[in-house]
């Protein structure tokens, strides 16, 4: 290609829309334009990066025998209807573009396509001889996300692979489950990413296992815990660890003190010249249902640790039966708002005992009458602890579970793991945290889909039985964005040759300089028909321009036909290392065929 007949238009200066690198960069490189927020245009030169993206996924998919195939991005109401997710995608969440048609049908824009798929299998599978079956299709997906931001990375219209495998049980889904950890690594490792496999929150589905794709980047949204001996690896919101010993007891009587502004843990730790692992603190929450069943939520932790509001959450939709629910809606800390909706009394914030009165809360349909009072491990094995009075400005010192308070029922890990923590797997072992974008996701549904939507097969036996069922995702617009954040400098960004646009870009520093313009066609023509995928700089700018924009859109190679070529070379250039060397114009092409050939990750 031609960089004079490209729609190419560089910018000199940040965009202000643009707050991470990778943003920044893609937007000045003229990869991408904006269009409006969370929509993107991508740009022949990002075209071609997500194509080569796409390229790998696939191979990376067919190796394992998965088929591809494409769903429509529209899909009717009823489906979601069927699976129960429809008043979660469009009210509660409300991540689904959902709209009315000409026909007064309810429709919406494919988030992802669970029901789609069990769809087509509830149609097509009858029999154990037609498992295990795998699917995936490579296609734009729509989220009206609450925070679109930092460019492709949360976008609320991006390309997403998808696949979707069906199995006649438990372990067959295990076996197919394996074989995505290792396609998905190998797409990873292939397009030149530097990533972690982490066990990752299944959520309110539960189900056996799931694992997260992190690249790893400061901007990551995401943070890892691991340990230094590769043996764990965790989202934060599923991390486990050992909490550091409690400090013992200093209070050994139990009796009511005045502690006066002492509503943190540390004002309260200083006040009482106590360790914030002898105070047990009481943290007030609000939880919705998807029956707009509120429930007002006491947990019960150690000072020193914080709440883990996604292990919280999936407590709370375990325990959604008993208030007649079947999801979390929302959890919050209530606002000053909400507590005066519920709250018949001010509540004593700051100095909440684990057993705060119920009635505290105005009878009322649609909340609970009483807390749920949930603890975390860390509080079991206190003793003589210090807590809330009830009363503002009072807190109690040395007291005891099953003296003056009751161990709520419900003992769970609730903590949230934090780096220095020493890890469950090996004591001696502590955990370290880094930041990462996830680029995939695989997991094992179970039945969960098949159940609700009534897939079944019959097997071996002629029994009918609920289809096993796995999903797989990769973010490829997210994948693209990812690599330039892993991998720019000052000048630009650096693309992996497995995923960049183009391998080399000829710069003819002087178009006016004949003999430049008959060394950089022959070179242009030479490498193309060798198969060296190159970008020609024949444009009327300056020779700074040129070496500029060459710097910044990131091509691996470049070939400049400049002063040197009276003595029959070329230089080239790597853009990672600006390391510069002149070649013999006629070993052009075999050298750089032999740095793409060793660039390759298999
Ligand atoms: P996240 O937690 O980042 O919102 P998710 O759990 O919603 O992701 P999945 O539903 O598992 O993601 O989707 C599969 C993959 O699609 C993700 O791993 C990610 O790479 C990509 N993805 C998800 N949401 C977006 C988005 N808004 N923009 C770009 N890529 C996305
Ligand atoms: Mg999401």
């Amino acid at each position: 290609m031609r960089l004079s007949q490209m729609l190419f238009v560089t910018l000199r200066e940040d965009p202000a829309e643009a707050e991470i690198p990778s943003h920044k960069l893609l937007l000045r490189a003229g990869y991408m334009r904006r269009i409006a927020s969370g929509v993107y245009a991508y740009l022949p030169l990002l075209w071609r990066v997500l194509n080569k993206v796409s390229a790998i996924v696939r191979e990376e998919m067919n190796a394992t025998g998965a088929q591809e195939c494409l769903l429509p991005q529209l899909q009717p109401a009823d489906l979601w209807r069927d699976s129960g997710r429809w008043d979660t995608y469009t009210k509660a969440e409300g991540i689904m573009f959902a709209f009315i048609d000409r026909r007064e049908q309810e429709v919406a824009l494919g988030p992802t396509h669970e029901e789609v798929i069990t769809a087509i299998a509830r149609d097509m599978i009858r029999s154990y001889r037609q498992l295990p079956t795998h699917l995936y299709q490579i296609q734009t997906k729509f989220r009206d996300e609450i925070r679109p931001r930092f460019g492709l990375m949360r976008g609320r219209e991006f390309i997403m692979k998808d696949g979707y495998s069906f199995h006649a049980d438990e372990d067959s889904l295990k076996a197919t489950y394996r074989d995505m950890y290792q396609a998905y690594s190998n797409m990873l490792r292939r397009c030149g990413l530097e990533f972690r496999a982490v066990e990752a929150d299944s959520g309110a589905i539960g189900g056996s296992g799931s694992t997260e794709f992190m690249v790893l980047a400061e901007a990551g949204e995401d943070e890892v815990l691991y340990t230094d001996d590769g043996k764990y690896a965790a989202n934060v919101e599923k991390a486990v660890s050992l909490p550091p010993d409690a400090v013992p007891a200093t209070f050994e009587k139990y009796e009511k003190l005045d502690t006066p502004n002492t509503p943190t843990i540390e004002s309260l730790a200083k006040f009482l010249d106590c360790s914030p692992t002898q105070i047990v603190k009481n943290v007030l929450y609000q939880v919705t249902y998807d029956n707009e069943q509120a429930v007002l939520v006491l947990v019960s932790i150690r000072g020193d640790q914080d709440v883990n509001e996604v292990k919280l959450q999936n407590e709370l939709a375990r325990q959604a039966a008993a208030y007649g629910g079947s999801t979390v809606i929302s959890l919050e800390v209530p606002s000053e708002t909400e507590q005066k909706n519920w709250a018949a009394k001010p509540l004593p914030l700051g100095y909440i005992a684990p057993d705060l009165d119920d009635d505290y809360i105005k009878p009322q349909a649609s909340v609970a009458p009483k807390f749920l009072r949930l603890a975390d491990q860390t509080v079991v094995e206190l003793k003589n602890f210090v807590t809330g009075s009830n009363q503002s400005g009072y807190h109690v010192v040395g007291a005891n579970w099953g003296d003056q308070f009751t161990l709520p029922q419900s003992v769970v890990d609730l903590r949230k793991a934090a780096a220095g923590d020493r890890a469950v797997h090996a004591p001696s072992q502590t955990l370290q945290t880094a930041r990462g974008i996830e680029i995939g996701h695989i997991f094992q549904l179970g039945t969960k889909y098949s159940t609700a939507m009534g897939a079944t097969y019959a097997s071996e036996s002629g029994e009918e039985k609920p289809l096993f069922m796995g999903c797989y995702g990769v973010g490829v617009s997210r994948l693209a964005q990812a690599a330039v954040e892993q991998s720019y400098d000052q000048d630009g960004i650096i693309w992996p040759t497995a995923i960049a646009p183009y391998h080399t870009i000829v710069v003819m520093p002087n178009i006016n300089d004949a003999d430049q313009v008959v060394a950089g066609e022959k070179l242009y023509a030479d490498l193309n028909a060798a198969g060296v995928e190159t970008l020609l700089d024949d444009r009327k700018e300056r020779a700074g321009v040129k070496f500029k924009d060459a710097d910044l859109i990131g091509i691996p190679y470049r070939i400049v036909t400049g002063r040197s070529l009276k003595d029959g070379k070329v230089e080239v250039v790597k853009r990672a290392t600006h390391e510069s060397q002149e070649i013999g114009v006629d070993h052009v092409v075999k050298t750089i065929q032999q740095w793409i050939e060793a660039d390759r990750e298999y």
